[in-house]
C-alpha cells in the first residue's frame, strides 16, 4: 500500500508546484513507483510534464464530481516509474458542483484507492487555497508537506494552516500526519533568507526539513521544457536537492516503521 504526500501551502508561489514535481520525479528516479496528482485548476504540474491542459479530456475534475476512478485517466508520463492524474482549467467548477454532493471531502481519497494500492508513492499538487479540493487531498493524504519560501512574511498564514489540519484530524482523517516543513528558495547571499531559516527552525524544530531548496534557475526553468529538474540538468543543485529531499523522506518513513 502506498503513501500519499499533499503538498499544501494557501500562499501562492512558495514552491508546491516545483517540489510536486520535483519531490514525485526524484522518487521515481530511485525507483519507486509514483503518481503525481494535479490537484490544482492552474495546472501547472500537468504543462509543467509537457501536458497541455487545454486538450486534456479527463481529469481529477472528473473523478471528484462523477465518481471515476482514477487509474481510468492516469497518463503515462516520459520519465521512467512517473505517471500523472492531470488537472484542467474546469477543476475551478468542481468545488460549486460538489456542494450538493454527500460525502464530498472523501470524493479524492474514494478515487484513489485502487491507485493506493499500485504506487508507491502519490503526490499531490494542491491549489493556494483551503478550500474543497484542497480539504479533499488532505483527506486522502497521510501526511502533509509544507513548503515555506524563505522570504518576508514566511510565516504568515502558517497559524491558519495548522488550524486547518486539526480541523481536518478531528473530523476527516484522524490519521493525517505532518510529513515535514520544506525551506524552499532558499538564497544563502540573502541575510534575511538565513533569518527566516532560523526563526522557522525555532518555531518548528523536528518538523522542519534538514534539506533546503536552494533557489536556483534551473528548478524555475525546466517546467518550459517539459521536464522535472532531474530530466533537465541532474547536476543541478536544484536536482540534488530535491533528490536529497526524497532520501530524507524514505528514511523518516523507514524509522517510523520500525
Ligand atoms: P506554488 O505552486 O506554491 O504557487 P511554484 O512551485 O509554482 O509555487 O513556484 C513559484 C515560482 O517560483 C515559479 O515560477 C517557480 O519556477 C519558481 N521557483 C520555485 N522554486 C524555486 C527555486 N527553488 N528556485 C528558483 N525558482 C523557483
Ligand atoms: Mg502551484
Amino acid at each position: 500500500m502506498g503513501k500519499i504526500i499533499a503538498i499544501a501551502n494557501q500562499k501562492g508561489g512558495v514552491g508546491k508546484t516545483t517540489t510536486a514535481i520535483n519531490l514525485a520525479a526524484s522518487l521515481a528516479a530511485l525507483e519507486f513507483k509514483t503518481l503525481l496528482v494535479d490537484a490544482d485548476p492552474q495546472a501547472n504540474s500537468t504543462s509543467g510534464l509537457s501536458f497541455n491542459p487545454k486538450t486534456i479530456e479527463k481529469s481529477i475534475y472528473e473523478c471528484m464530481v462523477d465518481g471515476i476512478n482514477a487509474d481510468e485517466l492516469i497518463l503515462n508520463t516520459n520519465v521512467a516509474f512517473l505517471d500523472l492524474l492531470p488537472a484542467h482549467i474546469d477543476l475551478v467548477g468542481a468545488e460549486v458542483e460538489m456542494i450538493s454532493l454527500d460525502h464530498r471531502e472523501e470524493k479524492m481519497k474514494e478515487s484513489l484507492k485502487n491507485a493506493k494500492e499500485r504506487y508507491d508513492y502519490i503526490v499531490i499538487d494542491c491549489s493556494p487555497s483551503l478550500g474543497l479540493i484542497t480539504v479533499n487531498a488532505l483527506t486522502a493524504a497521510d501526511s502533509i508537506l509544507v513548503p515555506v519560501q524563505c522570504e518576508y512574511f514566511a510565516l504568515e498564514g502558517l497559524g491558519k494552516l495548522l488550524n486547518t489540519i486539526k480541523i481536518i484530524q478531528t473530523r476527516l482523517n484522524t490519521a493525517l500526519e505532518i510529513e515535514g516543513i520544506l525551506l524552499t528558495m532558499y538564497d544563502p547571499r540573502v541575510r534575511l533568507s538565513n533569518q527566516v531559516v532560523e526563526e522557522v527552525k525555532t518555531h518548528f524544530q523536528h518538523l522542519v526539513f534538514e534539506t533546503i531548496i536552494p533557489r536556483n534557475i534551473k528548478l524555475s526553468e525546466s517546467p518550459s521544457f517539459g521536464l522535472p529538474v532531474i530530466a533537465h540538468d541532474a547536476e543541478s543543485k536544484g536536482a540534488i536537492s530535491y533528490l536529497n529531499l526524497a532520501q530524507e523522506i524514505l528514511e523518516r518513513n523507514k524509522v517510523a516503521l520500525s
